[in-house]
Protein backbone atom coordinates (compact mmCIF):
# COMPACT_ATOMS: atom_id res chain seq x y z
CA UNK A 1 0.00 0.00 0.00
CA UNK A 2 3.01 2.60 0.67
CA UNK A 3 4.31 1.87 -2.47
CA UNK A 4 1.17 2.90 -4.63
CA UNK A 5 2.03 5.74 -6.89
CA UNK A 6 0.56 8.72 -8.11
CA UNK A 7 -2.14 7.22 -10.15
CA UNK A 8 -3.58 5.01 -7.91
CA UNK A 9 -3.59 8.13 -5.29
CA UNK A 10 -5.79 9.39 -7.63
CA UNK A 11 -7.98 7.52 -8.06
CA UNK A 12 -8.58 6.68 -4.36
CA UNK A 13 -9.69 10.30 -4.31
CA UNK A 14 -11.75 10.29 -6.84
CA UNK A 15 -13.42 7.15 -5.80
CA UNK A 16 -13.68 8.72 -2.06
CA UNK A 17 -15.37 12.27 -3.53
CA UNK A 18 -18.06 10.20 -5.17
CA UNK A 19 -18.14 7.83 -1.79
CA UNK A 20 -19.15 10.83 -0.14
CA UNK A 21 -22.28 11.80 -2.27
CA UNK A 22 -24.91 13.08 0.48
CA UNK A 23 -27.58 11.54 -2.40
CA UNK A 24 -26.07 8.51 -3.17
CA UNK A 25 -28.35 6.30 -0.98
CA UNK A 26 -31.18 7.64 -2.55
CA UNK A 27 -29.71 7.50 -6.25
CA UNK A 28 -29.07 3.69 -5.26
CA UNK A 29 -32.71 3.17 -4.36
CA UNK A 30 -33.69 4.67 -6.97
CA UNK A 31 -31.98 3.06 -9.66
CA UNK A 32 -32.45 -0.31 -7.94
CA UNK A 33 -36.37 -0.10 -9.02
CA UNK A 34 -35.85 1.06 -12.15
CA UNK A 35 -33.73 -1.55 -13.54
CA UNK A 36 -33.90 -5.77 -14.20
CA UNK A 37 -33.12 -8.20 -16.67
CA UNK A 38 -36.03 -8.36 -18.64
CA UNK A 39 -35.82 -8.02 -22.35
CA UNK A 40 -36.84 -4.36 -23.55
CA UNK A 41 -39.73 -4.62 -26.15
CA UNK A 42 -39.12 -2.52 -29.20
CA UNK A 43 -42.64 -1.00 -28.89
CA UNK A 44 -42.07 0.70 -26.18
CA UNK A 45 -38.56 1.84 -25.94
CA UNK A 46 -36.86 4.98 -25.88
CA UNK A 47 -33.55 5.95 -26.18
CA UNK A 48 -32.32 9.24 -23.80
CA UNK A 49 -29.22 10.33 -22.33
CA UNK A 50 -27.73 12.76 -19.88
CA UNK A 51 -24.20 14.15 -20.14
CA UNK A 52 -23.77 15.28 -16.30
CA UNK A 53 -21.99 12.24 -14.19
CA UNK A 54 -24.67 10.02 -13.68
CA UNK A 55 -24.63 9.47 -10.09
CA UNK A 56 -26.72 6.73 -9.82
CA UNK A 57 -24.93 4.98 -12.28
CA UNK A 58 -21.67 4.81 -10.97
CA UNK A 59 -20.74 1.86 -9.03
CA UNK A 60 -20.44 4.10 -5.70
CA UNK A 61 -23.63 2.78 -4.38
CA UNK A 62 -22.20 -0.37 -3.27
CA UNK A 63 -24.06 -2.20 -1.13
CA UNK A 64 -25.21 -0.06 1.20
CA UNK A 65 -24.43 -2.80 4.32
CA UNK A 66 -20.93 -3.78 3.44
CA UNK A 67 -19.95 -0.42 1.89
CA UNK A 68 -17.28 -0.07 4.38
CA UNK A 69 -16.14 -3.29 3.54
CA UNK A 70 -16.43 -2.83 -0.09
CA UNK A 71 -14.67 0.23 0.02
CA UNK A 72 -11.45 -1.19 2.09
CA UNK A 73 -11.47 -3.81 -0.95
CA UNK A 74 -10.99 -1.41 -3.28
CA UNK A 75 -8.14 0.52 -1.98
CA UNK A 76 -6.45 -2.67 -1.43
CA UNK A 77 -7.03 -4.32 -4.46
CA UNK A 78 -5.70 -1.40 -6.95
CA UNK A 79 -2.38 -1.57 -7.06
CA UNK A 80 1.09 -0.99 -9.01
CA UNK A 81 0.19 -3.30 -11.77
CA UNK A 82 -3.49 -1.89 -11.90
CA UNK A 83 -4.13 0.03 -15.34
CA UNK A 84 -7.03 2.05 -16.28
CA UNK A 85 -8.62 1.49 -19.53
CA UNK A 86 -11.84 1.67 -21.67
CA UNK A 87 -14.72 -0.44 -21.62
CA UNK A 88 -14.58 -1.09 -25.61
CA UNK A 89 -17.97 -3.77 -25.68
CA UNK A 90 -19.63 -6.09 -23.18
CA UNK A 91 -20.59 -9.62 -23.34
CA UNK A 92 -22.30 -11.53 -20.90
CA UNK A 93 -20.67 -11.20 -18.04
CA UNK A 94 -17.08 -10.09 -19.29
CA UNK A 95 -15.98 -7.33 -21.65
CA UNK A 96 -13.19 -6.41 -23.42
CA UNK A 97 -10.81 -3.21 -22.00
CA UNK A 98 -8.52 -1.39 -23.60
CA UNK A 99 -5.58 0.15 -22.18
CA UNK A 100 -4.18 3.88 -23.42
CA UNK A 101 -1.43 1.45 -24.77
CA UNK A 102 -3.78 -0.09 -27.09
CA UNK A 103 -3.72 -3.23 -25.37
CA UNK A 104 -6.91 -5.41 -25.13
CA UNK A 105 -7.73 -7.59 -22.44
CA UNK A 106 -11.11 -9.87 -21.90
CA UNK A 107 -12.47 -8.82 -18.17
CA UNK A 108 -14.66 -10.56 -15.40
CA UNK A 109 -15.36 -8.64 -13.35
CA UNK A 110 -14.70 -9.20 -9.64
CA UNK A 111 -17.02 -10.24 -7.37
CA UNK A 112 -18.24 -7.24 -5.03
CA UNK A 113 -19.36 -5.42 -8.84
CA UNK A 114 -20.42 -8.64 -9.96
CA UNK A 115 -22.66 -9.13 -7.13
CA UNK A 116 -24.50 -5.74 -7.75
CA UNK A 117 -25.10 -6.83 -11.10
CA UNK A 118 -28.86 -8.53 -10.47
CA UNK A 119 -29.70 -5.46 -8.70
CA UNK A 120 -28.39 -2.75 -10.92
CA UNK A 121 -28.40 -4.36 -14.32
CA UNK A 122 -25.84 -1.84 -16.00
CA UNK A 123 -22.54 -2.36 -13.44
CA UNK A 124 -19.89 -2.29 -16.13
CA UNK A 125 -21.14 -0.87 -20.09
CA UNK A 126 -19.62 0.24 -22.93
CA UNK A 127 -17.93 3.52 -23.01
CA UNK A 128 -16.67 2.79 -19.55
CA UNK A 129 -13.15 4.16 -17.60
CA UNK A 130 -12.49 1.13 -15.73
CA UNK A 131 -9.30 0.39 -13.70
CA UNK A 132 -8.14 -3.44 -14.43
CA UNK A 133 -5.78 -5.59 -12.42
CA UNK A 134 -4.11 -8.00 -15.48
CA UNK A 135 -3.72 -11.95 -14.54
CA UNK A 136 -1.54 -12.44 -17.60
CA UNK A 137 -1.42 -10.04 -20.97
CA UNK A 138 -4.61 -11.21 -21.93
CA UNK A 139 -6.72 -11.44 -18.94
CA UNK A 140 -7.90 -9.04 -16.52
CA UNK A 141 -10.33 -8.48 -13.31
CA UNK A 142 -12.35 -4.81 -13.40
CA UNK A 143 -11.70 -3.54 -10.06
CA UNK A 144 -13.48 0.21 -10.39
CA UNK A 145 -16.05 1.80 -12.81
CA UNK A 146 -14.98 6.12 -12.89
CA UNK A 147 -18.00 7.72 -12.45
CA UNK A 148 -19.18 8.71 -15.72
CA UNK A 149 -20.58 11.70 -17.93
CA UNK A 150 -22.73 11.67 -21.46
CA UNK A 151 -24.59 8.35 -20.73
CA UNK A 152 -27.24 7.11 -23.11
CA UNK A 153 -30.19 5.40 -21.76
CA UNK A 154 -32.60 3.70 -23.39
CA UNK A 155 -36.09 3.37 -21.50
CA UNK A 156 -38.06 0.23 -21.63
CA UNK A 157 -41.51 -0.79 -19.49
CA UNK A 158 -40.36 2.25 -17.77
CA UNK A 159 -37.27 0.51 -16.96
CA UNK A 160 -33.50 2.55 -17.65
CA UNK A 161 -30.96 0.78 -19.41
CA UNK A 162 -27.31 2.32 -19.78
CA UNK A 163 -26.63 1.74 -23.43
CA UNK A 164 -23.38 3.85 -23.82
CA UNK A 165 -21.13 5.79 -21.56
CA UNK A 166 -18.31 8.79 -21.76
CA UNK A 167 -20.09 10.30 -25.18
CA UNK A 168 -19.10 13.74 -25.71
CA UNK A 169 -21.17 14.21 -29.00
CA UNK A 170 -24.11 13.10 -31.82
CA UNK A 171 -23.05 13.30 -35.06
CA UNK A 172 -26.34 13.53 -37.08
CA UNK A 173 -26.05 12.09 -40.43
CA UNK A 174 -28.31 12.72 -43.65
CA UNK A 175 -28.23 12.72 -47.04
CA UNK A 176 -28.91 15.13 -49.75
CA UNK A 177 -30.18 12.49 -52.06
CA UNK A 178 -30.66 9.08 -52.19
CA UNK A 179 -32.58 9.19 -49.91
CA UNK A 180 -33.06 12.40 -50.23
CA UNK A 181 -32.55 15.59 -47.22
CA UNK A 182 -35.70 15.31 -44.96
CA UNK A 183 -34.89 18.57 -42.97
CA UNK A 184 -37.57 17.65 -40.51
CA UNK A 185 -35.96 14.35 -39.51
CA UNK A 186 -33.28 16.31 -38.50
CA UNK A 187 -34.58 18.51 -36.49
CA UNK A 188 -36.53 15.40 -34.32
CA UNK A 189 -32.67 13.96 -34.12
CA UNK A 190 -31.76 17.85 -32.78
CA UNK A 191 -34.23 17.79 -30.42
CA UNK A 192 -33.56 14.38 -29.22
CA UNK A 193 -29.65 14.78 -28.69
CA UNK A 194 -30.47 18.79 -27.44
CA UNK A 195 -32.38 16.75 -24.48
CA UNK A 196 -29.55 14.70 -23.67
CA UNK A 197 -26.71 17.89 -23.51
CA UNK A 198 -24.77 16.04 -25.80
CA UNK A 199 -23.26 18.14 -28.55
CA UNK A 200 -25.27 17.78 -31.49
CA UNK A 201 -22.99 18.21 -35.21
CA UNK A 202 -25.07 17.62 -38.32
CA UNK A 203 -23.54 16.08 -41.14
CA UNK A 204 -25.22 16.00 -44.52
CA UNK A 205 -23.46 13.37 -47.07
CA UNK A 206 -23.66 12.90 -50.89
CA UNK A 207 -23.89 16.35 -52.03
CA UNK A 208 -22.29 14.66 -55.02
CA UNK A 209 -25.41 14.28 -55.86
CA UNK A 210 -26.82 17.43 -56.11
CA UNK A 211 -26.25 21.38 -56.48
CA UNK A 212 -24.52 22.52 -52.91
CA UNK A 213 -26.15 25.59 -53.93
CA UNK A 214 -29.75 23.93 -53.04
CA UNK A 215 -28.90 23.24 -49.30
CA UNK A 216 -27.76 27.06 -48.86
CA UNK A 217 -30.68 28.49 -47.06
CA UNK A 218 -31.94 25.31 -44.93
CA UNK A 219 -28.33 24.84 -43.80
CA UNK A 220 -27.84 28.32 -43.12
CA UNK A 221 -31.20 28.68 -40.67
CA UNK A 222 -29.27 25.61 -38.53
CA UNK A 223 -25.90 27.89 -38.79
CA UNK A 224 -27.33 30.54 -37.37
CA UNK A 225 -28.51 28.41 -34.25
CA UNK A 226 -25.27 27.68 -33.27
CA UNK A 227 -25.01 24.17 -34.68
CA UNK A 228 -22.35 22.84 -36.85
CA UNK A 229 -22.88 21.43 -40.78
CA UNK A 230 -20.75 19.39 -42.36
CA UNK A 231 -21.49 19.28 -46.05
CA UNK A 232 -19.27 15.80 -47.17
CA UNK A 233 -19.43 13.43 -50.06
CA UNK A 234 -17.35 10.09 -49.88
CA UNK A 235 -17.42 9.43 -53.65
CA UNK A 236 -15.39 12.98 -53.69
CA UNK A 237 -13.95 13.10 -50.16
CA UNK A 238 -15.31 16.15 -49.49
CA UNK A 239 -14.32 17.45 -45.92
CA UNK A 240 -13.63 14.21 -45.27
CA UNK A 241 -10.34 15.75 -43.04
CA UNK A 242 -12.57 18.06 -41.03
CA UNK A 243 -15.24 15.43 -40.26
CA UNK A 244 -12.30 13.28 -38.76
CA UNK A 245 -10.81 16.35 -37.13
CA UNK A 246 -14.17 17.19 -35.56
CA UNK A 247 -14.11 12.81 -34.28
CA UNK A 248 -10.42 13.38 -33.13
CA UNK A 249 -10.26 12.65 -29.29
CA UNK A 250 -13.71 12.77 -28.94
CA UNK A 251 -16.09 9.96 -28.08
CA UNK A 252 -19.13 9.71 -30.64
CA UNK A 253 -22.31 8.51 -31.49
CA UNK A 254 -22.94 8.29 -34.93
CA UNK A 255 -27.13 8.58 -36.04
CA UNK A 256 -28.34 8.87 -38.63
CA UNK A 257 -31.18 6.86 -41.23
CA UNK A 258 -30.03 3.86 -43.11
CA UNK A 259 -28.30 4.23 -46.62
CA UNK A 260 -27.18 7.59 -45.79
CA UNK A 261 -23.74 6.72 -45.92
CA UNK A 262 -22.72 6.50 -42.08
CA UNK A 263 -20.21 3.12 -43.03
CA UNK A 264 -18.92 5.08 -45.94
CA UNK A 265 -18.00 7.93 -44.26
CA UNK A 266 -16.45 6.31 -41.00
CA UNK A 267 -14.37 3.77 -43.18
CA UNK A 268 -13.07 7.33 -45.38
CA UNK A 269 -12.13 8.65 -41.92
CA UNK A 270 -10.65 5.97 -40.74
CA UNK A 271 -8.94 3.96 -43.62
CA UNK A 272 -8.90 0.04 -42.68
CA UNK A 273 -11.66 -0.03 -40.46
CA UNK A 274 -13.67 -2.37 -42.99
CA UNK A 275 -17.43 -1.31 -42.05
CA UNK A 276 -20.12 -2.63 -44.00
CA UNK A 277 -21.62 -0.53 -46.73
CA UNK A 278 -24.72 -1.67 -48.26
CA UNK A 279 -26.39 -0.48 -51.29
CA UNK A 280 -29.86 -0.63 -50.65
CA UNK A 281 -31.44 -0.10 -47.45
CA UNK A 282 -30.90 -2.86 -44.75
CA UNK A 283 -34.25 -3.41 -43.51
CA UNK A 284 -33.12 -5.86 -41.21
CA UNK A 285 -30.83 -2.96 -38.97
CA UNK A 286 -34.75 -2.40 -37.52
CA UNK A 287 -34.84 -5.82 -36.80
CA UNK A 288 -31.79 -5.17 -34.30
CA UNK A 289 -33.32 -2.29 -32.61
CA UNK A 290 -33.71 -4.13 -29.26
CA UNK A 291 -30.71 -5.21 -29.11
CA UNK A 292 -28.08 -3.32 -27.52
CA UNK A 293 -24.82 -4.34 -28.32
CA UNK A 294 -22.61 -1.46 -28.30
CA UNK A 295 -19.06 -1.60 -29.21
CA UNK A 296 -16.74 1.39 -29.58
CA UNK A 297 -14.54 1.81 -32.73
CA UNK A 298 -10.92 3.63 -31.70
CA UNK A 299 -9.93 6.08 -34.15
CA UNK A 300 -5.98 6.06 -34.90
CA UNK A 301 -5.94 9.93 -34.07
CA UNK A 302 -7.54 9.43 -30.26
CA UNK A 303 -10.95 9.17 -29.36
CA UNK A 304 -13.72 6.49 -30.31
CA UNK A 305 -16.80 5.88 -32.76
CA UNK A 306 -19.86 4.34 -30.49
CA UNK A 307 -21.28 1.91 -33.02
CA UNK A 308 -24.76 0.55 -31.83
CA UNK A 309 -27.07 -1.00 -34.16
CA UNK A 310 -30.08 0.90 -31.79
CA UNK A 311 -28.69 3.81 -31.42
CA UNK A 312 -27.68 4.51 -35.52
CA UNK A 313 -30.95 4.77 -36.28
CA UNK A 314 -33.03 5.43 -33.31
CA UNK A 315 -35.77 8.29 -33.43
CA UNK A 316 -37.62 7.82 -30.18
CA UNK A 317 -35.55 9.68 -27.31
CA UNK A 318 -37.30 10.76 -23.80
CA UNK A 319 -38.65 14.05 -24.77
CA UNK A 320 -42.23 14.84 -23.25
CA UNK A 321 -43.94 16.65 -25.73
CA UNK A 322 -44.36 20.44 -23.45
CA UNK A 323 -40.33 19.74 -23.38
CA UNK A 324 -39.90 20.19 -27.38
CA UNK A 325 -40.19 24.00 -27.88
CA UNK A 326 -37.46 24.63 -25.46
CA UNK A 327 -34.99 22.35 -27.54
CA UNK A 328 -35.60 24.16 -30.46
CA UNK A 329 -33.03 27.16 -29.64
CA UNK A 330 -34.75 28.89 -31.85
CA UNK A 331 -38.15 28.76 -30.57
CA UNK A 332 -36.74 28.61 -26.92
CA UNK A 333 -36.41 32.50 -26.01
CA UNK A 334 -40.33 33.02 -27.38
CA UNK A 335 -42.10 31.12 -25.09
CA UNK A 336 -41.55 32.62 -22.12
CA UNK A 337 -43.79 35.66 -23.62
CA UNK A 338 -46.80 33.69 -24.45
CA UNK A 339 -50.09 34.53 -22.65
CA UNK A 340 -50.64 30.73 -21.47
CA UNK A 341 -48.04 29.23 -19.35
CA UNK A 342 -48.79 26.02 -20.98
CA UNK A 343 -48.83 27.37 -24.62
CA UNK A 344 -48.40 25.22 -27.04
CA UNK A 345 -47.57 27.10 -29.83
CA UNK A 346 -50.02 26.09 -31.95
CA UNK A 347 -53.41 26.76 -31.73
CA UNK A 348 -53.55 29.32 -28.95
CA UNK A 349 -54.23 32.71 -29.45
CA UNK A 350 -51.77 35.81 -28.14
CA UNK A 351 -48.45 32.81 -28.64
CA UNK A 352 -45.12 34.93 -29.25
CA UNK A 353 -44.18 31.79 -30.95
CA UNK A 354 -46.54 32.15 -33.75
CA UNK A 355 -46.32 35.87 -33.60
CA UNK A 356 -42.73 35.58 -34.42
CA UNK A 357 -43.29 33.44 -37.29
CA UNK A 358 -45.48 35.70 -38.93
CA UNK A 359 -42.77 38.61 -38.32
CA UNK A 360 -40.27 35.80 -40.17
CA UNK A 361 -38.33 36.26 -37.22
CA UNK A 362 -38.18 32.17 -37.06
CA UNK A 363 -37.86 30.47 -39.77
CA UNK A 364 -41.08 28.71 -41.49
CA UNK A 365 -39.84 25.10 -41.94
CA UNK A 366 -38.45 25.34 -38.48
CA UNK A 367 -41.72 26.01 -36.79
CA UNK A 368 -43.66 23.55 -39.37
CA UNK A 369 -41.22 20.90 -37.91
CA UNK A 370 -41.68 21.78 -34.70
CA UNK A 371 -45.65 21.19 -35.13
CA UNK A 372 -45.41 18.09 -36.73
CA UNK A 373 -42.80 16.90 -33.47
CA UNK A 374 -45.98 18.02 -31.12
CA UNK A 375 -48.76 16.25 -33.09
CA UNK A 376 -46.72 12.97 -33.36
CA UNK A 377 -46.12 13.20 -29.73
P1 LIG B 1 -25.36 3.60 -43.90
O1 LIG B 1 -26.52 2.68 -43.96
O2 LIG B 1 -25.77 4.96 -43.40
O3 LIG B 1 -24.18 3.06 -43.17
O4 LIG B 1 -24.92 3.87 -45.42
P2 LIG B 1 -23.77 3.15 -46.26
O5 LIG B 1 -22.44 3.65 -45.85
O6 LIG B 1 -23.99 1.67 -46.23
O7 LIG B 1 -24.03 3.72 -47.71
C1 LIG B 1 -25.25 3.51 -48.42
C2 LIG B 1 -25.03 3.74 -49.90
O8 LIG B 1 -24.69 5.11 -50.16
C3 LIG B 1 -23.85 2.93 -50.46
O9 LIG B 1 -24.22 2.47 -51.73
C4 LIG B 1 -22.74 3.95 -50.58
O10 LIG B 1 -21.82 3.61 -51.60
C5 LIG B 1 -23.49 5.21 -50.92
N1 LIG B 1 -22.77 6.43 -50.52
C6 LIG B 1 -22.20 6.67 -49.30
N2 LIG B 1 -21.66 7.90 -49.28
C7 LIG B 1 -21.88 8.46 -50.50
C8 LIG B 1 -21.54 9.74 -51.06
O11 LIG B 1 -20.92 10.62 -50.46
N3 LIG B 1 -21.99 9.96 -52.34
C9 LIG B 1 -22.68 9.02 -53.04
N4 LIG B 1 -23.06 9.36 -54.29
N5 LIG B 1 -23.00 7.81 -52.53
C10 LIG B 1 -22.60 7.52 -51.27
ZN1 LIG C 1 -47.04 29.95 -27.57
Amino acid sequence: MAKRKQKKTQIRTEFRKNYDQTTRKKDFRGQADETDDSTPDAQSERVSGKRSASKKRTITGVARENEAAGFAVELRDVDANCLSGRVMKVHGLSSTVRTADGREFECSTRGLLKSLATDLQNVVVTGDVVVIRPADDRQAVILLVEPRHGVICRTSRKRQQVLVANVDQVIIVASAAEPGLKPNLIDRYLVSVESTNLRPIICINKVDLVDPGELQSVVAVWGQMGYQVVLSSVTCHWNIDRLRDLLTGRNSVVSGQSGVGKSSLLNAIEPGLGLKVSPVSDESEKGRHTTTFSHLIPLSGGGYIVDTPGIRQFQLWDVIPAEVAGFFRDIRPYVSDCQFPDCTHTHEQNCAVKEAVAMFKLDVRRYESYCQIRSEE
